[in-house]
């Protein structure tokens, strides 16, 4: 499971997904409940 980038804290579940149309990677969102960062994995 990934982690806050920023805090750490483990996060359990992707909130949205988006699949690249240029090299059909799928990536997947991440939000932290603990400080409200966004980032998308794999970055
Ligand atoms: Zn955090």
């Amino acid at each position: 499971m990934p982690h806050c980038p920023v805090c750490q804290t483990q996060v359990e579940a992707y909130t949205e997904t988006y699949t690249s149309p240029y090299n059909k990677q799928e990536y997947e969102k991440y939000e932290c409940p603990h400080c409200e960062v966004h980032w998308w994995e794999p970055l």
